[in-house]
């Protein structure tokens, strides 16, 4: 099982906000990062 993180603040609270043909973006509740890049850990 994978664990995503945010990148900015370490937080779990991060789900995938956006997701297609475009691309994938991600969003921490958090800190309120979004983007692509988020940490994962197994
Ligand atoms: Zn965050």
């Amino acid at each position: 099982m994978t664990i995503k993180y945010c990148p900015k603040c370490k937080s779990r609270s991060i789900y995938l906000y956006l997701g297609g043909t475009v691309g994938i973006l991600y969003k921490c509740k958090k800190c309120g990062y979004m983007g692509p890049i988020i940490l994962e850990e197994d």
